[in-house]
């Protein structure tokens, strides 16, 4: 299955802490909540989908963190936790697996 590309914003992006509108250097990704999910018509959901999350400088997560996908819950940027936050990021799918298809019985591939 492929992974649909994060949701980004149509505008340039900002720091995502609360207190904080600086222009964003970093930015990471992010599980959907059930009340974000709710907000998106049903037929564009997709299992892989993700919410892009931005950060300036002082805002941003560990590099390492940066490149993991985060817990809907997660409320990174968050002051209180940085350079870390608050949830446990899952590592993301590798993307080097072989794609396969299964072909109906008596196709084959190639010559
Ligand atoms: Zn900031
Ligand atoms: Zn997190």
């Amino acid at each position: 299955m492929s992974t649909p590309a994060p949701i980004a914003p149509a505008s340039a992006p900002v720091c995502g802490h609360t207190a904080c509108t600086t222009a964003a250097v970093a930015h990471w990704t992010r599980r959907l909540t059930a009340v974000e999910l709710a907000a998106i018509p049903i037929e564009q959901h997709n299992t892989g989908m993700q919410l892009m999350v931005y950060a300036c400088g002082p805002h941003a997560i560990t590099l390492d963190l940066a490149a993991r996908i985060h817990q809907p819950g997660c409320s990174g940027p968050n002051a209180a936790s940085l350079p870390t936050c608050d949830c446990t990021p899952e590592l993301p799918a590798t993307d080097t697996a072989p794609v396969t298809t299964t072909l109906a019985t008596g196709w084959q591939i190639g010559p």
